[in-house]
């Protein structure tokens, strides 16, 4: 549930089955602004504020799994690459109308899992599947692991995604409740309370519990943020902000022989 109100519309691509895969549209039609900037291999930033020396893994009792929109996987501002970046357990799933990727539908059946689809409360005909943040703390007393399943792609998208997506409906739905407003500046929110899909995602593991995984991502999240907004400027972040000095300091730590802990403060 990225709330973007991205101006890329809906096109004419294939979204009902995996094997629209093949009928993808061609890349220049996702050009972003800058495109003509040289981009690093790795982060897909520019090489003048590459992302790389910032990236920082850390470990999650919850995982999110993203459903991504087909055309969503195009664009360099998707921040749901953020959260594989950071925590390793991540999955992305490219989303179809009629079938489920096969490997996400095997996932939904593997008891170990918890999974709560993550959409707004809003509408009266799916309220009996609603619960609260404390389900996803009565799944980890159970020793399962709760998965945050984020529909990644517009507003309009994810709200597509969620009413044709027969395969989702058996899945409880957990609505985002935060007070945070959104800090994400690469495109414009049709209100401050749309999160971005790397907010939601920092939102839902710090009420989840996993606090330091949360704080290594929202610091990612902001460098990545600055470091998109200040190459759109052709201007170079320096000195490192704070949260690129944390998470630098955090990198050599985990370097070091005798300190494989990925989580900050552990
Ligand atoms: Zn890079």
């Amino acid at each position: 549930m990225a709330a973007f109100d991205s101006s890329a519309g809906e096109s004419s691509v294939n979204v009902d089955s995996p094997t629209s895969e093949h009928t993808r549209p061609p890349r220049r039609e996702f050009k972003a602004r800058g495109s003509f900037v040289t981009r690093c291999d790795h982060c897909q930033l520019p090489v003048l504020n590459c992302l790389c020396p910032y990236q920082v893994k850390a470990e999650s009792h919850a995982q999110v799994w993203l459903l991504t929109h087909p055309i969503e996987h195009y664009k360099p501002t998707n921040t749901g690459r953020l959260i594989r970046d950071v925590i390793t357990t991540t999955q992305v799933f490219t989303w179809y109308r009629v079938a489920p990727d096969a490997q996400l539908a095997a996932l939904l059946k593997d008891p170990r899992y918890a999974p709560f689809v993550i959409f707004p409360d809003d509408q009266p005909d799916y309220a009996d599947r609603v619960v609260g943040i404390d389900a996803v703390h009565a799944a980890k007393a159970q020793a399962r692991i709760p998965v945050f399943i984020i529909l990644d792609g517009t507003w309009r998208q994810a709200r597509r995604m969620f009413r044709k997506s027969a395969y989702l409906d058996g899945l409880p739905v957990l609505p985002l409740k935060s007070e945070r407003e959104t800090r994400y500046r690469l495109r414009k929110p049709a209100s401050k309370a749309h999160l971005c899909t790397a907010e939601v995602a920092i939102e839902l593991l710090r009420q989840g519990g996993d606090t330091a995984a949360a704080d290594v991502l929202d610091d990612y999240f902001e460098v990545f943020n600055d470091s998109y907004a200040a190459s759109r400027l052709h201007h170079k972040i320096d000195p490192p902000t704070a949260a690129m000095q944390r998470l630098a300091k955090q990198r050599a730590s985990d370097s070091e022989p005798g300190h494989p802990g990925a989580n900050r403060g552990t």
